[in-house]
């Protein structure tokens, strides 16, 4: 393939993979690749968005130096330190800052890669039995335990990868990440849409032999007077942090972080009970940060600077409640530990593709 070939066949795969049976918001990331270029999804974008241009184009040589350079151990230095050597890949004349995920695409064989977070995937990722799971369906998959994202997740792959290549012979087309979602990495569109299709297949007949179904349960919606005298005491309780508020009926809603993205765009705790003045202080006060759920007996409302966020917020917390529902065909759900969570909360790249996403 040349490059308008393969940057139109990356272009459809994402389109493809870019509906909401696979990801939310601006999740998910997909590249293609030569020997010496890497063209991979901008952050800040969405997979359903991208056109063959979106991409932004790298320097694999330059890029590589992540894997050699002495990187400093301390994490906000040593993202700083990344994203330089980051911004010195980007080929001249874009614009577009590339995915944090870019090197972990490098480090991927296939020509193209195909990465997402579906919440039938995710019901086996953040489930206690979850890797057993993993090793019994896909014994030809690659299993990451839950690692920060970022370099540190591009570096642990990549050793994961070499390990995983001496051993079997040939590197992993499928990888299955704990509290995230999955990889996929093939030469052709047909390969990455064959591991897919498998993958689907095989979770839904485990969710299908556990009785458990695979879309969410949510009652019906309150009258509308009824919502708009809620969402009024909110915008008052919550002021500028509620310019935008999206409205659910009830369903239920998860209380702890499950992976990354759902903490990037819906915090991994929401507000529950009377949301008065005082309450969402002592909320903040404990928190750190103004929810962005908020769980009242009329039933679920996001709230965010934007209209965009609060209904992404709320997307986001029906995505996790989903999830939780699933995991239950692999022991129950498994929340990320204190410390992964606080990273990112605290990680300035993250942040950024949710400001872009504003
Ligand atoms: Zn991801």
């Amino acid at each position: 393939m040349n490059r308008t070939e393969l940057l139109k066949t990356i272009t459809d795969l994402s389109h493809e993979f870019g509906t909401t049976e696979y990801v939310r918001g601006g999740g998910g990331n997909t590249s293609c690749k030569t020997a010496d270029t890497l063209w991979v999804k901008p952050s800040g974008t969405t997979l359903a968005g991208l056109q063959p241009e979106t991409f932004v184009a790298m320097d694999r040589a330059a890029l590589q130096k992540l894997y050699t350079l002495a990187i400093p151990t301390e994490a906000a230095a040593r993202e700083e330190q990344v994203k330089e050597v980051m911004a010195a890949a980007v080929k001249p004349g874009q614009n577009a800052r590339p995915s944090v995920e870019a090197p972990l695409h490098d480090v991927l064989h296939g020509t193209f890669v195909v990465h997402v977070h579906p919440a039938e995937v995710n019901g086996l990722t953040c489930a206690r039995d979850g890797r057993a799971a993993c090793l019994k369906l896909f014994p030809e998959a690659l299993w990451i335990p839950y690692i920060d994202p970022g370099y540190t997740l591009c570096m642990d792959v990549r050793r994961r990868v070499l390990d995983f290549t001496a051993q079997h012979g040939q590197p992993p087309s499928l990888l299955i990440l704990e509290n995230h979602g999955i990889f996929v990495t093939a030469d052709t569109p047909a390969e990455i849409r064959l591991i897919y299709r498998r993958v689907m297949d095989e979770v839904r007949n485990e969710y299908a032999a556990a009785g458990i179904a695979t879309v969410l349960p949510v009652a019906p919606p309150a009258l509308p007077d009824v919502v708009a005298r809620v969402a009024d005491e909110l915008r008052d309780a919550l002021s500028s942090h509620a310019t935008g508020i999206a409205y659910s009926g009830r369903f239920a809603v998860v209380n702890g972080p499950l992976s990354p993205d759902h903490i990037v765009y819906a915090k991994s705790f929401p507000f529950v009970g009377e949301p008065t003045r005082p309450n969402i202080e002592a909320f903040r006060q404990k928190h750190g940060y103004a929810p962005m759920i908020v769980v009242t007996p009329i039933g679920v409302f996001g709230v965010g600077a934007s209209q965009k966020k609060a209904a992404l917020a709320l997307e986001l917390a029906q995505d996790a409640a989903l999830v939780v529902q699933l995991t239950a065909a692999f022991g129950g759900v498994q929340f990320m530990a204190d410390r992964a969570r606080e990273f990112i909360e605290h990680w300035e790249v993250e942040s950024y593709r949710a400001k872009q996403m504003a």
